[in-house]
């Protein structure tokens, strides 16, 4: 079984990112990110500031906002109205989940499309739909490019995505169907998960359940791209595949930690970096 390398491949994504904004700081454009936080969430916070030392490292210019737990939805609308008229302001992104009493789905619609670097909002979901050119989402257009890296034709391949989340699932088989991929999507209910997942050329474990995909669900050979990330009793970070029973089985694997969550970090940066450009009108 090979690990797929995505530190490897994330800190490639970040040089290249970080090279063309050298080009656009020579023109004196500056990209710049503005990140919302509302609240203290420990495991958003670590991920903001995760957010903002990618930033750091490809030279964009980052903007943490850092709002109380007791921000009211107006309140954050107006914040995110701000930053949609500023002109500095090329990437916009609201950092989940938000307080109970703030709806999400108001908030994320209220993104100008322009600066929703996030992918979340429904024109890009949109646009992704009917194959249009748009922000994706990081965390499925991250999975995208570990499959291609690892040298894994995913034309005509057999392709089981579990999870149906927007953020993840949805995306993700919607990214494969792009590729000409024969795509499956399991979830909760689907009936006999294992048999299925065991059809998989190209598994795809967005499911938030602790090293959930065993020995049992995978094909011999097959691709298997762990999206999760749970902690587990120990107090260690695990994915939702069980790597340790699969070295005899899966041709190819990514770990956790070290796979898709540094891909989706990068694949921010990526999609900041296209705002900028477009914003600008140089793509
Ligand atoms: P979610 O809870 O919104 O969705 C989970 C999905 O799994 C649901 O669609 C559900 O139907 C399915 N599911 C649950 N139990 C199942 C079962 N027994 N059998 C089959 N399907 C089942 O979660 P999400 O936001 O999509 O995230 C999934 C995982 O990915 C989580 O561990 C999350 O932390 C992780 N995640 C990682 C990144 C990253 O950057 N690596 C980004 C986003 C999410």
């Amino acid at each position: 079984m090979e690990r797929i390398d995505g530190k490897a491949l994330a800190a490639q994504v970040k040089r290249q990112a970080a090279d063309q904004v050298a080009v656009l700081r020579q023109q004196k454009i500056v990209p710049k990110l503005a990140v919302i936080l509302v609240g203290e969430d420990p495991a958003s916070k670590v991920y903001v500031g995760g957010k903002a030392k990618d930033c750091a490292e490809c030279n964009i210019e980052s903007d943490v906002i850092q709002l109380p737990a007791e921000t009211t939805q107006q309140q954050l609308l107006e914040q995110i109205d701000t930053l949609n008229r500023d002109q500095s302001v090329h990437g916009i992104l609201v950092q989940l989940p938000l307080p109970g009493h703030i709806d999400e789905k108001a908030v994320i619609e209220a993104i100008d499309p322009k600066k929703d670097v996030d992918g979340f909002t429904p024109v890009n979901v949109g646009r992704m739909f009917v194959g249009e050119d748009c922000f994706l989402p990081c965390t499925p257009a991250g999975c995208i490019e570990l499959i291609r890296a690892a040298g894994v034709e995913m034309k005509g391949k057999k392709a089981v995505v579990i999870g149906r989340s927007n953020i993840v699932g949805k995306p993700m088989a919607l990214l494969l169907l792009r590729e000409n991929a024969t795509v499956t999507v399991c979830h909760s209910k689907t009936q006999d998960l294992a048999a299925v997942c065991r059809e998989a050329d190209i598994l795809v474990a967005a499911i938030g359940k602790d090293r959930f995909v065993g020995k049992d669900m995978v094909k011999p050979g097959a691709v298997v791209i762990d999206v999760g990330i749970n902690r587990g009793a120990d107090g260690k970070l695990h994915g939702d595949v069980d790597e340790s029973a699969l070295s005899d089985v899966a041709g190819k694997i990514t770990p956790v930690p070290g796979g898709v969550g540094l891909m989706t970090r990068a694949m921010l940066m990526v999609n900041t970096v296209k705002a900028c450009k477009k914003l600008n009108g140089m793509a």
